[in-house]
């Protein structure tokens, strides 16, 4: 599986915004964007959010789309090649590219694993998932990159649910709210997805028409 080599906590920094990466952490004073708040690197300090090297002038367009293509990529925790696959598969999907691109990672199974509160972050859901401790519609699913549709049904591995972890989770996730595309019963711990979410139920910080106009002029 692919993943980003990137310290984690730099991600934020070179965003200009805390992504929540991290889980837990993210909300404790030993969040690093908490003490540094600029762009890592040696220009860091004087480096304007959005590719401003100078700081002084004001973000061109081409870097604002790219902020946010990176922005969305990293909160999905997805490589390029894989974005723009997804790309590929929002344009030619009914209605609206941006919207389907962000259904789109949505969907994938690890997001699900961490909208249904089962990881604090989606790194970690990435790691539960290929340790193949979910089955999705009664099959073992360990890859975290799975796209799944309405009327899927998510359980976790029998021999999973006597880990610490899987006995302790029901009182953590209880603390989560679950969004209202996805069904979760805890006590059986399983959960379904009811539909796709629409773009209230999406973070609102991510601004998919940029992503379609940094796509649109390559
Ligand atoms: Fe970002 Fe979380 Fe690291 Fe803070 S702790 S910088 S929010 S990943």
């Amino acid at each position: 599986m692919a993943k980003s080599l990137s310290p984690v906590c730099k991600l934020c920094r070179r965003e200009g915004e805390k992504l929540y990466l991290k889980g837990e952490r993210c909300f404790t004073p030993k969040c690093s964007f908490e003490k540094r708040s600029f762009a890592p690197g040696q220009h860091g300090r004087t480096a304007g959010k959005g590719g401003s090297a100078s700081g002084t002038g004001r973000a061109s367009d081409f870097a604002r789309q790219l902020r946010a293509k990176q922005k969305a990529r990293r909160v999905y925790g997805v490589l390029e090649r894989q974005f723009r696959r997804y790309y590929d598969k929002a344009i030619v999907g009914r209605g609206l590219t941006g919207l389907n691109l962000l259904q789109i990672l949505e969907s994938r199974l690890d997001n699900i694993v961490f909208r249904l509160g089962y990881a604090s972050s989606r790194a970690q859901a990435r790691a539960l998932v290929s340790h193949g401790h979910f089955f999705v519609n009664g099959r073992r699913a360990d890859v975290p990159s799975m796209l799944l549709s309405a009327g899927d049904q998510i359980t976790i591995k029998e021999t999973s649910n006597k880990l610490a972890y899987f006995k302790d989770l029901s009182a953590y996730a209880e603390k989560r709210n679950v969004p209202g595309w996805l069904n979760r019963d805890l006590k059986a711990m399983n959960a379904s997805v009811a539909r796709m979410p629409e773009r209230v139920e999406i973070d609102g910080t991510l601004d998919e028409q940029l992503i379609v106009e940094y796509y649109s002029r390559r």
